[in-house]
């Protein structure tokens, strides 16, 4: 394994060929660096895009094995990449993060105990939860949890593997109906609204900390991300910043992380769940920041100094679903009108490649920059009338 700093054009490895795979390469690639996927699938966003596809499973030994000899260093895009396969690079190569801190963010009972580990340092703490291995569990949960979720412990995605519960008898339901997987049970809590922080820290232990970003979901799945979050005040900004800098920290992660919050009804900052990756929400850092959380990332996994994170316009990141190329009750695609979307000022349009639209699917996203966030609101505004997203 090296400890030195690897310039361009050195090779730099990408575990899983998604949308994040894909624009991790077209960072490094713009920066002088020759990228290979390892992905089982033949045909790939990242694998479309990456000088190299080692078509193999993610536990495969050969694939790894030949991953680790291509390259100086090895990064993941998904966080259930098997944290095995990642010690196995690690005997060969550098890999950021390491085994240890996706196997953390990989299990939610892993993460919320390390969340709790450390509040004394970040002054965050988790929801009020309590896991549920088997049906007997479910009789000693207090009161007090309910209504609440109960989330599977692993796997969990876009809201996936996760349902909402009144009751006891709920609970027992949704646990039988989930095949008694080992589940968490969260309370429900009151929330006002939800932001996410994304971090980076190198090998070196120097973090820099992007500026807090605020989400809206739909359906279970990312719907927007503006920065500066309109209700985000600068007291809350500056805890969820340090609560973040104090995570990556304690974590002795390398690579960019990203943490998500909930900010309740009082005001009571909540954290919720982390990706040991870029992460949608951080989109947005392409158009807007100095340095985009894909080039963040190759200048962590190649120890290169970390780049500025100022952001130098407002802007608000719209997820591009499947759905925009089906009209209304439409069962055959047809291509949305980018044209006209690319008209709009300051749309930053980016499609990953995939030619299988389906509704629910992550097909693409556009980030509007403008002068004033109104302004970049009204562009976003305008683009979902194009589209035919219900605003
Ligand atoms: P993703 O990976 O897409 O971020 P996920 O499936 O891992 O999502 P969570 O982020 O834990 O799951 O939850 C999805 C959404 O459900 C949250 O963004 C939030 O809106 C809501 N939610 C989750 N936990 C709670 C809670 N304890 N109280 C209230 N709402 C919650
Ligand atoms: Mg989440």
């Amino acid at each position: 394994m090296n400890d030195v700093v690897n310039n361009p054009p050195s090779w730099l490895g990408v575990m899983g060929g998604g949308q994040l795979g894909r624009m991790f390469a077209q960072a490094a690639q713009s920066m002088g660096y020759q990228v290979a996927v390892l992905e089982p699938a033949a045909d790939c966003p990242a694998g479309q895009v990456a000088q190299r596809l080692v078509n193999a499973g993610y536990s495969d030994a050969n694939g790894l094995d030949e991953l680790a000899r291509q390259c100086v260093a090895v990064t993941t895009e998904f966080e259930n990449v098997p944290a095995d396969s990642l010690s196995r690079l690690a005997q060969s190569v550098f890999v950021a993060p390491n085994a240890h801190g996706v196997s953390v963010a990989q299990d939610r009972i892993a993460e919320k105990r390390f969340f709790v580990g450390c509040a004394p340092k970040s002054g965050v703490m988790p929801a009020p939860h309590k896991v549920i291995a088997a049906l007997e569990d479910i009789d000693a949960i207090s009161d007090d949890l309910l209504p609440g979720i109960l989330k599977t412990v692993r796997m969990g995605y876009d809201g996936k593997g996760q349902v909402r519960v009144k009751s006891r008898d709920d609970v027992r339901n949704a646990f039988e109906a989930m095949g008694q997987v080992t589940c968490l049970l969260e309370k429900m809590l009151p929330l006002a609204y939800e932001v996410s922080v994304l971090t980076a820290r190198g090998a070196d232990g120097e973090s820099v900390v992007y500026p807090i970003a605020e989400n809206v979901h739909r359906d279970g799945i990312l719907f927007t991300t503006t920065v500066p979050g309109p209700n985000v005040s600068a007291q809350c900004a500056k805890a969820a910043q340090d609560a973040a800098t104090a995570i990556v920290a304690e974590l002795g992660y390398v690579g960019v992380l990203c943490i998500e919050f909930f900010v309740l009804t009082d005001g009571t900052l909540v954290v919720n769940e982390m990706a040991p990756r870029p992460h949608n929400s951080g989109h947005y850092t392409i158009d807007a920041c100095a340095t985009s959380q894909f080039a963040q990332q190759v200048r962590a996994m190649a120890r290169l100094p970390l780049g500025d994170v100022r952001q130098h316009s407002p802007a608000v990141m719209l997820n591009i679903l499947g759905d925009v190329w089906f009209e209304d009750g439409s069962d055959t695609p047809r291509t949305p009108a980018w044209d006209k979307v690319l008209g709009l000022p300051g749309a930053c349009l980016h499609l990953y490649g995939k030619d299988d639209p389906r509704r629910g699917r992550k097909m693409g996203h556009i980030t509007f920059i403008a002068a004033t966030l109104d302004d970049a609101q009204r562009q976003l505004n305008a683009a979902c009338a194009i589209l035919g997203i219900p605003a």
